[in-house]
C-alpha cells in the first residue's frame, strides 16, 4: 500500500491509472476508522480496479470552538485497517500542502448547505465541498463513496459535482450501526457511560418514526414531534423531515424523504437519520 502525501505526486499516481484504463474508487475520510468507513472502503475496492482513500482532518469544516485538536488522529492504526481491505493508495496530505498561504478558493453548495446542519455549523458545508473538490481533483476517482450517516453532507457532494461537472460517480452507503442501533462515529469514543445511553435515544426515536411511515403516517408535524418525545432526555439541536435530494422541509411525506436528527450531548455532537420512500413497494 503506497502513503502519497502531495497533491502532484497523487495526480500523477492516478493518471497513471487512468492511462492504463484502471478505474479508482475513492473514500475521503478524517481517519480514526470504524466499520463505517470500512463498508465504503469495501464497497471502493470491490467495485472498482484501484481503491483509495484518503486521510485528512479538514481544518475549514471546524469553527475556532470545534473538535479539531482533540480529534483522534489513530494514524498507524488506519493504516492497517485500509491495508487489510487492500487499498492500493491512501492520500494523506497535510494542512500546509492542502491549503497553502494565502488560499482563497472556497466552493459554496447553496440552498442545500443551508439548514438541519448548517444551523449550528455554519461554516461546515462550505469547508467540506471546497476539501472534497480538492481532494477529488487529486485523486481524480471514477467513482467516490459517501455515507448516509451524514445525509446533508452527501446531497451537497451529489449537488455540487452534478453542478461543476466533475465527473465523480457519487455512491451513498448505508449506515454502519452498533448492535444495539447507535450509528457509529469516530466521535462516539468521546461519549461517557452516561450520554452512550443517552445516545440511543437518537435511533430509537428514528425508528419509531420509521414505524409510523410504514404504518402510513404522513404528516411531518406529527412524526418530527414524535420524535422530539422519544429525544426529551438529550438536548436536541434539529429534528427535521426534508426532501432527500434538495433538503428543503417537507409538511407532508409525499416523495423520498429524510428525517435527520442532531443531539448535544455533553461529550458530543451527534447526528442520525433515516431515509423513507413513500412510492417504495412494499416487500
Ligand atoms: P468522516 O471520517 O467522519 O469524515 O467520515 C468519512 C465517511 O464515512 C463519510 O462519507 C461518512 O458519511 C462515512 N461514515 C461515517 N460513519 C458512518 C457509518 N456509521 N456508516 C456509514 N458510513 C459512515
Amino acid at each position: 500500500m503506497k502513503i502519497i502525501q502531495s497533491p502532484e505526486e497523487m495526480r500523477a499516481w492516478s493518471d497513471e491509472q487512468r492511462r492504463r484504463n484502471r478505474t479508482i474508487g475513492f473514500v475521503p475520510t478524517m481517519g480514526a476508522l470504524h466499520e463505517g468507513h470500512l463498508s465504503l472502503v469495501r464497497a471502493a475496492v470491490n467495485g472498482n480496479d484501484a481503491g483509495v482513500a484518503s486521510i485528512f482532518v479538514n481544518p475549514t469544516q471546524f469553527a475556532p470552538t470545534e473538535d479539531f485538536d482533540q480529534y483522534p488522529r489513530p494514524f498507524e492504526d488506519d493504516l492497517a485497517k485500509l491495508g487489510a481491505e487492500k487499498v492500493e493508495v491512501v492520500y494523506a496530505p497535510d494542512a500546509a500542502g492542502m491549503y497553502p498561504d494565502a488560499f482563497s478558493t472556497y466552493v459554496l453548495v447553496e440552498k442545500v448547505s443551508q439548514g438541519l446542519c448548517a444551523g449550528s455549523r455554519p461554516h461546515f458545508f462550505r469547508g467540506v465541498a471546497t476539501v472534497v473538490a480538492k481532494l477529488f481533483n487529486a485523486v481524480k476517482p471514477h467513482r467516490a463513496y459517501f455515507g448516509q450517516k451524514d445525509a446533508q453532507q452527501c446531497a451537497v457532494i451529489k449537488r455540487m459535482t452534478r453542478d461543476l461537472d466533475m465527473g465523480v460517480e457519487i455512491v451513498e452507503m448505508p449506515i454502519v450501526r452498533e448492535p444495539d442501533g447507535l450509528a457509529m462515529s469516530s466521535r462516539n469514543q468521546y461519549l461517557t457511560e452516561e450520554d452512550r445511553r443517552k445516545a440511543l435515544c437518537l435511533s430509537r426515536a428514528l425508528f419509531l418514526a420509521e414505524e409510523m411511515l410504514k404504518n402510513g403516517e404522513r404528516n411531518a408535524q406529527v412524526i418530527i414531534s414524535a420524535v422530539r418525545n422519544a429525544m426529551r432526555d438529550v438536548t436536541i439541536d434539529y429534528v427535521a423531515l426534508v426532501d432527500a435530494e434538495t433538503m428543503a422541509p417537507l409538511e407532508t411525506v409525499t416523495r423520498p424523504a429524510t428525517l435527520a436528527v442532531a443531539a448535544l450531548l455533553p461529550t458530543a455532537r451527534l447526528i442520525d437519520n433515516i431515509k423513507f420512500d413513500p412510492g417504495a413497494r412494499k416487500m
